[in-house]
């Protein structure tokens, strides 16, 4: 599926690039400043383990080349990573230049730089090895999925991705930020990958309704489950059948890959305190609209999300009501308010609270649904609060199965499910006989 199958006038496109890329001066800049530790904390800190120190030296020696192989070859998702990471708490966050009082090197933003060029001057890095003749299958087609259907190519095996929707790419697609990363630069990385080859595509088959599990188990040698998670949690209180509430991860689909209205609205409310509530306050406003509250049962400092998501957030003139609880959505046809009551510590209405928020929109971000529930029926698979429980390189307790991902982990960021992807890629090649 080629980037080009989105509309050019979707609502995402209004966003501008909220990092904003470097020039070759300032990349060689910061590149320079960096002390290339050994045994350097960046690295421990990044899921995929990726030897900055050594990408960055290769940037400040201009071997931009060498540089972008350094990233990809940890971590093939390298170039939406740059882009959608959460650094503060990562790679970033762990500089040794923080506990200096020295602003610390921006990695994710030389990561940028580095993945860019390679993506501009087309440069590839990785042949399939020679054929082995086995065909492993691969369940959802986001960054879990690809970052093992690559390394299993460079293994030699075949892989086919049974994908549900008409697009690859997951929630880089269809979720994240799209100040942070639009949704064809996401489709424009599944091409780049799927460029090793070898590695089949079927768009629109959802398993477990199309293809059951036990068909897939019979056709593959071995097979990957990386499903994520499903829908939107509801919050099961009245009104939430009314025009303009919507499920957050729904909503964010629909804005990034086609249009949303939001024309004469002037009040939103998001409930929920976790990073993808964050996410909504900011697209709501950046989509224009003028108060928009976010909604949450417990304290700012207990909080889910990251808090400087939130200092974003209130940066682009968000509020927040804290300790606070939605129990119904009015209106007459669509939402015009939402009727709320105060919560006590122990998160336990307070009698008389009573508070009402205007709203024409409003987007619940209280949890998505677990996908893992369709494995329990597989004999030896284990699955734990919707989650599939594996070992360290994902391997379940029956022997064809492996997993990755948000549907193992509950829902962590891209560079997890990218590492837990290429992890389960290298069990999934000792089970079938490969001694690499
Ligand atoms: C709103 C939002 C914003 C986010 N922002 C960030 C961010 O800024 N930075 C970051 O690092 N992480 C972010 N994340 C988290 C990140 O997107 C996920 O951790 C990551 O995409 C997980 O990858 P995955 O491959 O496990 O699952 P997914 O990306 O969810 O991909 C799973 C794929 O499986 C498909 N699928 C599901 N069921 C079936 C089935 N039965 N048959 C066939 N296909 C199926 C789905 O359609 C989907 O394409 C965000 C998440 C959300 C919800
Ligand atoms: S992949 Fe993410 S966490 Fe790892 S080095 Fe790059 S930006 Fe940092």
């Amino acid at each position: 599926m080629a980037a080009s199958s989105l509309s050019g006038d979707r609502s995402e496109t209004i966003f501008s690039d909220y990092k904003g890329e470097y020039t070759r001066e300032q990349a060689l800049v910061e590149a320079n400043r960096c002390l290339f530790c050994t045994d350097a904390p960046c690295v421990k800190a990044c899921p995929t383990h990726i030897e900055i120190p050594q990408f960055i030296r290769k940037i400040a020696t201009g071997n931009l080349r060498g540089s972008a192989k350094t990233i990809f070859d940890a971590n093939i998702l390298g170039m939406s990573c740059a882009r959608v990471c959460p650094v503060e708490v990562l790679c970033v966050g762990d500089c040794v230049y923080n506990e200096m009082g020295v602003p610390p090197i921006q990695i994710g933003k030389l990561q940028r730089f580095s993945t860019d060029t390679a993506f501009k001057n087309e440069w590839r890095f990785f042949e399939a090895g020679p054929d082995t003749g086995k065909t492993v299958g691969l369940i959802g087609g986001g960054p879990a999925s690809l970052a093992c259907a690559h390394e299993l190519r460079r293994f030699g095996h075949r892989a086919t991705i049974y994908e549900k929707r008409a697009r690859l790419g997951g929630l880089n697609t269809t979720g994240v930020a799209p100040y942070k990363m639009k949704a064809d630069r996401s489709l424009e990385e599944t091409q780049w990958i799927l460029g090793i080859g070898g590695i089949e595509v079927k768009t629109g088959v959802s398993v477990g309704d199309d293809v059951t599990l036990e068909d897939l188990e019979k056709k593959h040698d071995a097979v990957f489950f990386g499903a994520g998670l499903g829908i939107d949690t509801a919050m099961k209180v009245p009104g939430e059948d009314l025009q303009n509430v919507f499920g957050a991860v729904d909503w964010i689909e629909k804005m990034k890959t086609g249009r949303v209205s939001v024309e004469g609205m002037k009040s939103c409310v998001v409930v929920g305190g976790g990073n993808t509530a964050l996410d909504c306050v900011r697209e709501a406003r950046g989509l224009g609209i003028e108060r928009v509250t976010m909604v949450y049962r417990g304290t700012e400092a207990k909080m889910s999300g990251y808090a400087h998501e939130w200092k974003a957030a209130e940066m682009h003139g968000a509020r927040a009501e804290w300790q606070v609880l939605p129990v119904a959505f009015e209106g007459h046809g669509k939402v015009e308010r939402v009727r709320c009551v105060r919560l006590d510590a122990s998160k336990k209405p307070i009698a008389g609270t009573e508070l009402v928020l205007e709203a024409d929109l409003v987007l619940v971000a209280i949890g998505q649904s677990k996908l893992g529930e369709m494995l329990s029926k597989l004999e030896g698979i284990k699955v734990e609060k919707g989650h599939v429980v594996t070992d360290d390189d994902g391997k379940t307790g029956r022997a064809k199965w492996s997993a990755g991902g948000d549907c193992r982990n509950g829902g962590k960021e891209v560079v997890n499910a990218a590492a837990e992807g290429k992890a389960a890629a290298r069990a999934i090649h000792q089970f079938l006989g490969g001694t690499k």
